[in-house]
């Protein structure tokens, strides 16, 4: 596995810590992981896609071997013009579960010969999501233990605007 690439897709709304350890621990299966941040207009993101993507960036700027990009297409597609050859994807939780199998199922439907891999969260980081980090945000709470400076920066520069 060391050689292929994995895609890791998200809204990454913004990059927590929790996404850091899933990318830091795939690092020792695959030779690249790509993170692919996603338009998702669906959820109306916080952060506009060229922000989550620099916030991203800046987060693992000192990893070899991560490259942050943005897609606005089919996820097989863009896993297809990475050369990925498996997607990866995280589980918090029980509830994640349906939509994820449902997921990985219609992407393999779409692509046979990508492989979802899910990796399970440190327990340290299973209770962290990026929605969480905003409510924080919202009332001026302390955020260091879920993300890095320069994202709490971010959030509570938007914040004040
Ligand atoms: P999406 O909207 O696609 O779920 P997210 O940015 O919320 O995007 O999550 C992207 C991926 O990161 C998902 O696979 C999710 O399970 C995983 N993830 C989110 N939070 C954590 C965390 N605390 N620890 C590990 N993985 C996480």
């Amino acid at each position: 596995m060391k050689t292929s690439t994995a895609v890791y897709p998200g809204t990454f709304d913004p990059i927590t810590y929790g996404h850091m350890d899933l990318i830091g621990r795939a690092l020792k299966l695959f030779g690249k992981v790509v993170v692919g941040v996603t338009t998702n207009p669906a959820k109306k993101p916080f952060f506009l896609l060229e922000e989550r993507v620099a916030l991203a960036k800046a987060s693992v700027k000192n990893l070899a071997n991560v490259e942050v990009k943005s897609f606005d297409s089919l996820l097989v597609d863009f896993a297809r013009a990475e050369n990925a050859s498996v997607i990866l994807r995280g589980l918090r939780e029980m509830s994640d579960f349906p939509s994820e199998f449902q997921g990985a199922t219609v992407n393999r439907k779409l692509e046979p010969s990508l492989e979802t891999v899910f990796i399970v969260t440190s327990e340290k980081y299973s209770y962290l999501n990026s929605t969480i980090v905003k409510e924080i945000a919202r009332f001026n709470g302390k955020l260091s233990e879920f993300v890095p400076g320069h994202v709490e920066r971010a959030l509570r520069e938007k914040l004040s605007k």
